[in-house]
């Protein structure tokens, strides 16, 4: 049987004002699924995020694991397993690597959290070396993974990523989708923020094309991949 979804979203519209940033999205995440939104700048792709995580106003519905999230504080969202990481990654850069960390256990209680850390720094052993490192100085790669692994100190099960790729070179975007990859095996459900149409694609089970806050495309990943449509707007021909 078809998975269940842990997130469905119906008819979002989001506004800035009086301009509509989202005009009616509506997606589905299966349970332990990669989904991947990608778009131009400007599509709307950060709205939907914020919107999503509760950052931002919206109509429309909102249900996470079956129940209507809309008007839930995000407070009450993060406790149940939903988790941020937006696209300016959002590190305090004075503070070190640890201390970013462990911030990011903040609802959780400290003799949890000590066991957290060092699961952590098994799947990061770099962030375990530059630990006492001052945030600020770390790469733009350990700076996405601290962001992520800050994220997983809450025990995510829907992890929202904006754009992790930003800025970063080829090898270490690989580098970053692997890691992705690798939260899906072990049973997070991933919904993906790309302007990387190619190497996001390549990850993920269903994929959703937005343009001017709209959908203009959906279905499994490795289909949209072979589109002719799509491969000349997104995919570099
Ligand atoms: P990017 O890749 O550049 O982040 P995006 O796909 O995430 O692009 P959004 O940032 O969600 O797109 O922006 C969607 C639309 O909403 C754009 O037209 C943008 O100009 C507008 N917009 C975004 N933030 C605001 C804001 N704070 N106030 C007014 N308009 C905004």
């Amino acid at each position: 049987p078809a998975p269940s979804n842990l997130l469905e979203v119906r008819d979002l519209h989001t506004r800035y004002g009086r301009v509509e940033a989202l005009s009616g999205v509506s997606l589905h995440v299966p349970q332990g699924h990669i989904v991947s939104v990608i778009g131009a700048n400007g599509a709307g792709k950060t709205t939907l995020m914020n919107s999503i995580m509760g950052l931002l106003p919206s109509q429309g519905e909102i249900f996470y694991g079956g129940e209507s999230i809309q008007g839930v504080p995000l407070e009450a969202r993060v406790a149940r397993g939903m988790c941020l990481v937006p696209e300016r990654r959002d590190l305090f850069a004075s503070m070190t690597v640890q201390d970013n960390l462990t911030l990011g256990a903040y609802s959780r209680r400290r003799d949890h959290w000590k066991k957290e850390l060092d699961d952590i720094y098994a799947r990061f052993p770099r962030l375990q070396e530059r630990r006492t490192q001052l945030a600020g100085t770390l790469s733009g790669g350990e700076q996405q993974m601290l962001a992520i692994g800050r994220a997983l100190m809450s025990k995510p099960k829907l992890l929202l990523l904006d754009e992790p790729s930003l800025g970063l070179a080829p090898l270490i975007v690989r580098d970053i989708l692997n890691i992705v990859r690798h939260l899906r095996s072990e049973g997070v459900t991933v919904l993906l923020v790309e302007q990387n149409a190619r190497a996001s694609l390549a990850i993920s089970d269903e994929a959703y094309v937005l343009e001017t806050g709209e959908v203009k495309m959906s279905g499994p990943a490795a289909e949209l991949a072979r589109n002719p449509e799509l491969t000349a707007s997104y995919l570099g021909g």
